[in-house]
């Protein structure tokens, strides 16, 4: 889409001004009757006014974007660009495939109807992928959060205003365009209620003293509720238009029926993710004892998973305890103990290990399903059939970040200041905080292995860890290993450290091998320090 030679929005707004320029000049010249009358009777005239109003409103969402987000980040864009796409391709679809408009004035009608409703779109879709960029650095000061409140507010109240149009809509022109209007206006309104939700949640954790613990749950509900029900209604409303336009073997037909099979899909993902959820949860009331705040006192008070303070915990069968919601949601990965790593019980490994399972909002990344339009295995039948398929490719959602040019851009920027540190590791690290900057940090404090400090921990995960060449290239189950990789190491670096002695009582087999490397370490760097003296010797 980069290569298309599409003019920006200043050059667009300059040829809308002309163009309602000449409209203008042209129907004062050449009529006498009713200005604003003859006016909307030119085709062209009328296209030349809705264009003009369409491209002041985009000025002032641009300008609000401005005024809101700053500068765009080159993922934000890239995103926005892809969505804005989407749109105007299925609207495309919409308006000549499904309703088979002739009549430009009602085209027109449309056009500024999704005009306003796509700025909207947009604009909440930006708000999201920046609240959680925002939402990784704690020191993002309580202004943006305000102003981006304040901005979701607007949107939510316009959408108000707009199921008020469409209830109009609905009385004016029947059911079908009322459903039509409704599912946009729908969608809109999740889409922002949820970034709103997810923002308020986490500014009232971020002022909140102490761990919150029940705000996974709200989150977790409340992106569960909204999206169930925004997929449900882009279903219908797919299935409906695919019902009114009444034309099954077209092109049209056919987008629509790969965008119902890929909604349905993602429909029947969530539930699945759900249900997986709902019997981790009970299995984890069911068969782990509480233990109240008098008893931890005696076995630990900090949780090893998220390092808070604990009032109540789960006890798991090996002894060690966690916050409900943080054994929650690694359990749902993993059914080990995160300290000790002894496999929990059966049923518990059942629900895990289904392989959709995957905590979206923790930023695991889960493998996803190919969403085959068209399958056509000929080989089976003969073998000289050849083999094709058909693909319906979605761009994948924000927080799954793909391993493309602005990553290689972000871990070579990254790499070009830390020679020392390895590439590996910093991809690893840009994959979970999404940041150069967060990264940067995380080195700076040490939180990052570098080459020197850790030889010895990286060479245990020799056997896991598949060194890569080029960050395109890197498959994504290569990079979930190297995840757990990293996890690991930087378990096993703070254990070093002494921090995990607070939390977990190691095993008396952990002992030796940990003075071993302690020792180990000790050479390294007494061999580091000869080194570097006899070098000055010879300067
Ligand atoms: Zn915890
Ligand atoms: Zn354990």
């Amino acid at each position: 889409m980069d290569t298309l030679p599409l003019p920006s929005l200043q050059m667009y707004t300059v040829f809308s001004g002309l163009g309602l320029f000449y409209a203008v000049a042209y129907v004062l010249t050449a009529s006498d009757s009713n200005f604003v009358n003859a006016l909307w009777d030119d085709a062209w005239c009328a296209t030349a006014v809705v264009n003009f109003v369409c491209c002041l409103f985009f000025q002032l969402m641009s300008f609000l974007h401005k005024s809101v987000f700053g500068t765009l980040r080159s993922t934000e864009k890239r995103h926005l660009q892809d969505k804005f796409w989407n749109f105007v391709f299925y609207k495309f679809i919409f308006i000549f495939g499904v309703l088979n408009i002739q009549e430009i004035r009602e085209m027109l009608v449309w056009c500024s109807w999704f005009a306003l409703i796509g700025c909207f779109l947009l604009t909440s879709q930006l708000c999201k992928d920046r609240f959680l960029y925002l939402s990784f650095s704690p020191s993002t000061p309580s202004s943006s959060h305000a102003k981006m409140i304040m901005f979701l507010s607007c949107i939510l109240v316009s959408c108000a205003g707009l199921f008020m149009v469409c209830a109009i809509i609905g009385w004016q022109f029947g059911f079908n365009y009322f459903a039509f209007v409704f599912s946009e206006i729908y969608v809109l309104f999740t889409l922002t209620l949820l970034t709103l939700i997810r923002q308020i949640i986490h500014l009232w954790d971020m002022h909140h003293e102490g761990l919150w613990e029940n705000r996974n749950v709200y989150t977790y509900y409340a992106e569960f509720v909204l999206e169930i029900s925004s997929l449900s209604v882009q279903f219908f409303h797919h299935l409906h238009m695919l019902l009114f336009a009444n034309m099954f073997l077209s092109v049209a037909s056919l987008i629509l029926l790969m965008k119902l099979r890929f909604l349905y899909q993602e429909i029947q993902h969530k539930l699945k993710r759900h249900h997986n959820y709902v019997m981790v949860k009970h299995t984890l009331e069911r068969s782990f004892n509480l233990v109240g705040p008098n008893e931890l006192r005696h076995i630990q008070e900090t949780c090893a998973i998220c390092w808070e303070k604990m009032n109540t915990a789960r006890q798991l069968p090996c002894g060690h305890v966690f916050h409900f919601g943080c054994l929650r949601s690694w359990l749902e990965q993993d059914p080990v103990c995160p300290t000790c790593r002894q496999t929990l019980d059966t049923s518990l490994q059942r629900n895990s290990r289904e392989p959709t399972t995957g905590d979206q909002r923790s930023g695991v990344r889960t493998r996803r399903r190919r969403n085959w339009l068209l399958y056509f295995n000929g080989a089976s039948i003969a073998s000289w059939l050849p083999t094709f398929s058909l693909e319906l490719h979605q761009p994948p959602p924000h927080h799954h970040n793909t391993f493309n040019a602005d990553m290689d851009r972000e871990v070579n920027h990254v790499h070009t200041m830390f020679p020392d540190v390895p590439v590996n590791a910093i991809i690893v690290d840009l994959a979970n905080t999404h940041s150069v900057s967060q990264t940067v940090d995380n080195i700076l404090s040490g939180l990052v292995p570098s080459r020197t400090s850790n030889q010895n921990t990286t060479e245990d995960h020799q056997d896991d860890v598949t060194p890569a060449t080029s960050t395109s290239d890197i498959d994504e189950a290569t990079v979930r290993q190297r995840d757990t990789g990293g996890k690991n190491e930087e378990k096993e670096r703070e254990e070093e450290n002494g921090k995990g002695a607070q939390s977990s009582d190691f095993s008396s087999t952990d002992v030796p091998s940990f003075q071993t490397r302690k020792q180990e370490l000790i050479n390294a760097a007494r061999k580091k320090y000869l080194q570097k003296h006899s070098h000055l010797k010879q300067c």
